[in-house]
């Protein structure tokens, strides 16, 4: 007795889908050739069957994710390690080497590469201890203060000029002279504006060009630095100020960091009740714009 099945998909009088198995047998009945025939309805099964083939599609997608948070999770380690290593590095076999210099300015030029290497040190790990707090900064934990932006930027700028002209990049200023001091937190509004800067100096080009401007917006003072570096890709410019984000955060990635530098930046510019914004063009360069309110406790 040869027996076969076979499968059809019908719709019923609601409209509903049904699936129907049927299993048929040739006989013989009475003498003569018939099918013998059971028809069982398999619509919950075949329902069922869709329904594991999703969550397995979705659970490949899940690990797919997972997979993916791990390289990051790795490659964050890698870098923080990276970035932790280097200075230290740098400033002890620079001290070692001070010990068989002969001469004065061989002994110098090692002293400033150990200070440079211990300040890099310094900033990655201010940072980290920055965005651990900044998780749950908000206006109390400001200190205010009136002070004049203006005076500020140029602090910063003083004491990171030694790495722009190591690229042998120029800074440009239009300050405006007058602008209004502001009442907010300085050493914080001091350190969005080293990460900033940092950023103008690591992602320009050689020889190039960063602008600093300040200006009174109504009541606001906006401040902007702006580079002639690698731009940020248009798909990209809503991640950077995430924690740990980095347009290339591979292992082998042309320039350092751990990431965190932008989204210090926005925390403090929220804190102050201000504003950030970025505008880039790929291989032209981009330009970092905080706004703050004059008083920002007002
Ligand atoms: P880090 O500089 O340590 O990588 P940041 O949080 O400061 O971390 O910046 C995050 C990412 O945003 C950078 O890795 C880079 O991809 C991009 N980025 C930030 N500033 C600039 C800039 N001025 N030009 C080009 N890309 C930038």
């Amino acid at each position: 007795m040869k027996t076969a099945n076979y499968v059809f998909r019908g719709r019923k009088k609601d409209g509903s889908i049904i699936y129907v198995e049927v299993f048929g047998s040739r006989i013989t009945y009475r003498g003569k050739p018939a099918v013998i025939g059971t028809l069982i309805d398999i619509t919950e099964r075949i329902k069922t069957q869709k329904e594991l083939e999703k969550a397995h599609e979705k659970l490949k997608i899940a690990y797919e994710e997972l997979r993916t948070l791990d390289e990051m999770k790795n490659n964050i380690l890698a870098n923080l390690s990276h970035e932790l290593r280097t200075p230290i590095t740098i400033a002890s076999n620079a001290i070692e080497l001070m010990k068989e210099a002969k001469d004065e300015e061989t002994r110098n030029k090692l002293y400033e590469m150990a200070k440079r290497a211990i300040h890099r040190e310094y900033l990655v790990v201010e940072d980290l201890l920055e965005a651990s707090k900044l998780r749950s900064i908000d206006e109390e934990k400001l200190n205010f203060e009136m002070f004049d932006l203006n005076a500020l930027v140029e602090l910063v700028v003083e004491e990171l000029k030694y790495l722009a002209n190591e690229k042998g990049i120029k800074i440009h200023f239009d300050l405006d002279e007058n602008l209004p001091k502001i009442n907010a937190d300085a050493p914080k509004i001091s350190r969005a504006i080293r990460n900033l800067l940092l950023n103008a100096i690591k992602f320009n080009k050689e020889n190039g060009l960063i602008k600093i401007k300040t200006r009174k917006k109504e009541k606001f003072v906006e401040i902007s630095i702006s580079d002639s570096g690698v731009g940020i890709p248009d798909d990209k410019k809503h991640r950077i100020f995430e924690p740990f984000y980095q347009v290339d955060s591979s292992i082998r990635r042309k320039y350092g960091g751990i990431g965190i530098g932008l989204f210090v930046v926005r925390k403090i510019v929220d804190a102050h009740k201000g504003k950030i914004k970025v505008e880039s063009k790929l291989g032209e360069g981009s330009t970092f714009r905080i706004l703050l309110p004059i008083n920002s406790k007002a």
